[in-house]
């Protein structure tokens, strides 16, 4: 939809769900916007109405029957969304009034905006950079208050300000090199090799701290994995009941009964953890449990989180120590619970299985009685690092950002050999223009239709 897009047609879509409700909302955008509204009114001015102003009205077909009470909003552009013109109609929430008022502006000549065909208008009038746009998906798809946040600095432009700060480093650095280039008859060398190198490792190193966030990024925005993992019978299905404070799994005495995963979510100071159930670790008895025991490796795999959970009263600890064994030292954290403590008559009993785990934290809880659920509440927020989340400025929840920061470290560690190497100015700006194309990218000062495509055709339509 992007090669040589088209600005100057007038687009409508519905920005509200369909179904009933108090009211509807339709956006429509582009020069004729105003005019067509006008017209619809029954010629009720609103070409000379201030702009961001709302106007009663009554929206009329061509044989003057009504279609629906309404209120317009006038936002004029350059001070509208789209920096178009665009009016806003708050309709009554039918869905029947929403396509009658759809075909009102169908017979003028509007035409239907496209999946994000709104926010693509904005990128491209200037109003937001491109990794602005995506954070209008992030916010509208945020589930917690931390990718809420961190949605909202990106669409407020602080992510972009970081971007912009490491590309305007680079340019001032390409310029010399690009400065000893033209004058590279003359075998000057302008540019202080050691000086030059310093930079470079600095930026570098900048962006190497945007690919460092991005494992806590994309779990705050997408929630962070957390496998529930153990020995049949140890307590895992009622733990995640107990922490979703209601009877989803189900919670059965015959060993094996949980044969899939099952996948809860639930916030946590403002964090989300996906809590996933999963079969029971132990030789499959029969084919369907293989299957749901092969899911559970495949779930750990991918977990950002592990709470491995064993029966405090009959675990020993050589039996732990075995169980655990393959959890240490893996990519994911892992919290381990001594579960049914309301079991246990001696307390001192746990003591040589939490000797085992000096390294990983130890929790003692009875998931039938709820105690010590909270410390669990307290350590998972500890456990997965989100504390950081605070300090830094910039973080990277969009893998496509991700992966273009990846890209120009590359370039980078190129440019970085071609100065230690000696290799001529000209290869080392070759690199360096490859990572400010990498760099632009991300907010879109280079973008390509098909980038375009695959970024804005995920959006609903109406955004
Ligand atoms: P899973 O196979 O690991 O999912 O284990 P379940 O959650 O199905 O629990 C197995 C059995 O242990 C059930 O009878 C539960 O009621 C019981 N159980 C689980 N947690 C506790 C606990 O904290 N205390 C006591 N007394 N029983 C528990």
């Amino acid at each position: 939809m992007q090669a040589g897009y088209q600005l100057d047609d007038t687009i409508i879509a519905p920005s509200t769900p369909s179904g009933q409700g108090a009211l509807a909302l339709i956006r429509l955008t582009g020069p004729k916007s105003i005019e067509w509204t006008e017209h619809l009114l029954g010629h009720q001015k609103l070409s000379s109405a201030a702009s961001h102003t709302a106007h009663f009205g009554l929206l009329k077909r061509k044989d003057g029957s009504i279609v629906d009470e309404v209120v317009i909003t006038v936002f004029k552009g350059p001070h509208s969304y789209t920096r178009q013109d665009v009016i806003e109609i708050s309709c009554h929430g039918s869905d029947f009034i929403v396509q009658e008022i759809l075909n009102l502006y169908f017979d003028l000549g509007a035409r239907m905006a496209e999946g994000g065909e709104f926010t693509l208008r904005a990128y491209m009038n200037g109003q937001l950079d491109l990794s602005q746009a995506e954070a209008v998906a992030d916010l509208i798809a945020a589930e917690s208050q931390k990718a809420h946040e961190l949605a909202l600095n990106q669409l407020r432009g602080g992510f972009s300000k970081e971007i912009e700060k490491l590309r305007t480093q680079l340019i001032d650095f390409a310029s010399l090199i690009e400065l000893e280039l033209d004058f590279g008859e003359e075998d000057v060398e302008f540019a202080d090799r050691s000086a030059l190198t310093q930079t470079v490792e600095h930026i570098q190193s900048l962006i190497q701290k945007l690919i460092d966030s991005f494992q806590m990024g994309n779990a705050v925005k997408k929630g962070i994995s957390t496998v529930i993992a153990g020995r049949p019978n140890a307590g895992k299905s009622t733990l995640l009941n107990a922490l979703l404070q209601e009877e989803r799994a189900i919670v059965s005495e015959i060993e094996g009964t949980t044969r899939d995963t099952i996948e809860e979510s639930i916030v946590i100071e403002g964090v989300q953890f996906r809590l996933i159930d999963t079969a029971g670790l132990r030789e499959a008895a029969d084919q369907i449990e293989a299957i749901g025991v092969q899911k559970t490796y495949e779930k750990i795999e991918q977990a950002g989180l592990v709470l491995f959970v064993f029966d405090a009263a009959r675990t020993s600890a050589q039996q732990l120590e075995e169980d655990i064994a393959p959890f240490i030292n893996q990519k994911y954290g892992l919290i381990l619970i001594a579960n049914k403590t309301d079991l246990l008559k001696d307390q001192q009993a746990l003591h040589p299985l939490s000797a085992l785990s000096a390294e990983v934290p130890f929790l003692k809880l009875s998931a039938a009685t709820h105690e010590g659920l909270q410390e669990l509440h307290d350590t998972l927020i500890q456990v997965s690092n989100l504390k950081q989340l605070g300090n830094q400025q910039a973080i990277v929840t969009n893998s496509r950002h991700y992966e273009a920061l990846v890209k120009a470290h590359e370039d980078l560690h190129r440019v970085l050999q071609g100065l230690s190497g000696g290799v001529t100015s000209d290869f080392v700006a070759m690199d360096i223009r490859q990572a400010l194309y990498h760099l632009g990218s991300i907010t879109g000062e280079i973008s390509t239709d098909d980038l375009l495509g695959n970024i804005f055709g995920k959006f609903c339509i109406g955004k």
